[in-house]
């Protein structure tokens, strides 16, 4: 499952090319490759190219379009972000609650985060095709971010994420490949030990009862697989021979 590539990062009517270019490598760095510019005010650009650095790929397959509308087209959810989460009634989200929105939805189709203008953010119009608004919080009295830095933050929050859904595939990946031990092999594994734990002097029940306890703790926490008994057996039957 990785359907990041369905987030779409849209900057509408940028002025500076390289806060363009400042997007493009901050976004590949988070692992984000969409990127879709609404009338970007001068682009392409040598500052673009020079501020995406490594990141020219993103650049070369960044999508332009003329107006909000054709490219939020393919999109079944749009959050914008913004400075001040002010007027409208928009339901407003955390970054991290962003986040989590943009990557679960996108597991079903394209879904956009929309920047604004450098000095005068989205116009209400365009806050018209959000579902939902989005503050990164900052000192309230400096709220603005560059639109850059903003990117870069969301971005770094879908990472988030993305790796968190990345980590969890692959745990159950692992879970499903590796067969764990069944509580009957486990229970005959646990009275074999307390046998040997006998035979060698080791435990005497009466004088402490809490050992065992403490030792199927202690094998109950590791969530013990079926070979790894079977080597445990293994030992415990060698002991015996002794
Ligand atoms: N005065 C403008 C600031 C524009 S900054 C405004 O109020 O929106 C350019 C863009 O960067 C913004 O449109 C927004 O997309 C993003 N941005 C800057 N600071 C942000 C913040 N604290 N939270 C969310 N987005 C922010």
């Amino acid at each position: 499952m990785n359907n990041i590539d369905n987030i779409q990062i849209v900057m509408v009517n940028t002025s500076h090319p390289g806060n363009i270019g400042a997007a493009a490598r901050v976004m590949k760095n988070m692992y984000l490759h969409t990127l879709s510019l609404v009338d970007p005010v001068c682009y392409p650009h040598a500052n673009a190219t020079a501020m995406a650095s490594g990141a020219d790929d993103v650049l070369a397959t960044a999508n332009v379009y003329a107006d909000l509308p054709s490219a939020l087209h393919a999109s079944h959810l749009v959050i914008a972000t913004s400075a001040r989460n002010r007027r409208l009634s928009i339901p407003c989200l955390t970054p991290q609650a962003c986040a989590k929105k943009l990557y679960t939805e996108a597991q079903n189709g394209t879904v956009s985060l929309l920047f604004g203008r450098e000095r005068t953010g989205l116009t209400n119009e365009e806050l018209g095709y959000c579902h939902y608004l989005v503050e990164i919080p900052a000192n309230p009295a400096y709220r603005s971010l560059n639109i850059a830095s903003a990117i870069q933050i969301m971005s770094y929050e879908i990472m988030q994420v993305y790796l968190q859904a990345q980590d969890m595939a692959e745990q159950v990946k692992r879970e499903n490949k590796e067969v764990l031990a069944s509580g009957e092999d486990i229970e005959r594994f646990y009275q074999h030990l307390e046998q040997v734990l006998i035979k060698i002097q080791f435990l005497y029940p009466e004088r402490s009862p809490q050992l065992i306890r403490r030792l199927r703790r202690l094998f109950n926490r590791i969530h013990l697989e079926q070979n790894e008994v079977n080597i445990l057996r293994g030992i415990l039957t060698a002991i015996e021979k002794q």
